[in-house]
């Protein structure tokens, strides 16, 4: 289970766009695992330690999320921080796109394109054609395009907050985890489901969202282009976890 902690000023309403993310992602993956005494409490699940603070205004940094400490063994994440900035919270709010940022970038803290480099899941790394190898992930790629090859095809433009950690979103357009929101619907899909299994969760793909590979036009009309474009979520930093000891 994912339990949160919240620093600083956090309202009643925007605490509640990040619980309902955890209960979103807690529906998805098995987060719950054996005792483990950390920092003075015995934690079963894991802790998100979420704050919303002045960093430097609308636009520039939109904050920071990833895991901080891993368990021994499954190197699966026992903390993680998700921090932003306040300005940019509130433009995110105006455009209606907060409550998806919070599920993508919780997504991020759970080990989504965090985790793939240091779990030995990527191939072709550096190159113009990066993807994703775990094989449940690659199962439903090819259930998705049987022609699209053997494994999944990750972003390969971007910073290093979103180059080889996101779907790629010429291909995927408005699924949850490529490196933009595109469209306004933003399914999680089977696709994405799997790679938490590949990453060594117990999922649920039960209660993946419906998802079909947008057409060329589809993906015109969701604004998506070559261009690089501004976007919000390669504005993230993100975290260098440890391993805790055994
Ligand atoms: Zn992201």
């Amino acid at each position: 289970m994912i339990t949160l902690t919240f620093a600083g000023q956090v309202s009643r309403a925007r605490r509640a766009v990040f619980e309902r993310a955890a209960a979103r992602w807690d529906t998805v993956i098995e987060t719950g695992f054996d005792p483990i005494r950390f920092e003075g409490a015995v934690l079963t699940g894991v802790r998100i330690d979420v704050s919303i603070s002045e960093i430097d205004g609308a636009n520039g940094i939109l904050g920071q999320a990833g895991p901080t400490v891993l368990r021994a063994g499954s190197e699966l994440p026992l903390t993680g921080v998700m921090e932003f900035d306040r300005a940019d919270v509130e433009r995110l709010e105006g455009a209606g796109s907060f409550e998806d940022v919070i599920l993508h970038e919780m997504a991020h803290v759970l080990g989504f394109g965090t985790l793939w480099r240091r779990k030995t899941l990527i191939g072709g790394t550096g190159t113009m054609d990066p993807r994703f190898v775990g094989p449940a992930a690659s199962r439903e790629f090819a259930a998705l395009d049987p022609d699209g090859g053997r494994a999944v095809p990750i972003a390969n433009t971007g910073g290093a907050g979103t180059r080889e950690s996101h779907w790629r979103e010429l291909i995927f357009g408005d699924e949850l985890l490529t490196g933009f929101l595109s469209g306004s619907d933003r399914p999680l899909s089977r696709l994405s489901v799997a790679s938490f299994e590949d990453i060594g969760y117990e999922v649920d793909y039960g209660r993946a969202d419906a998802f079909d590979l947008p057409s060329f036009r589809e993906l015109a009309l969701m604004g998506i282009t070559e261009a690089v474009r501004t976007c919000d979520l390669c504005r993230m930093g993100r975290t260098e976890p440890i391993v805790l000891d055994e």
